[in-house]
């Protein structure tokens, strides 16, 4: 399955939810996808996509 289509970047609307404390965050797709993001909770850089459980 491939990660991030450009399509899911829409569908998803730049939110992603923390792996780690499952907060959700609000971040361009981009910088999440190049770890540029902390989870503001614990600090984290692992995230996935909203709509993926
Ligand atoms: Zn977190």
């Amino acid at each position: 399955m491939v990660k991030f289509p450009e399509a899911d970047l829409r569908l998803f609307k730049n939110v992603f939810v923390c792996r780690k404390c499952k907060s959700k965050i609000k971040a361009p797709a981009l910088k999440v996808i190049a770890k540029k993001v902390t989870c503001t909770k614990c600090g984290g850089h692992n995230f996935r996509p909203l709509r993926k459980k």
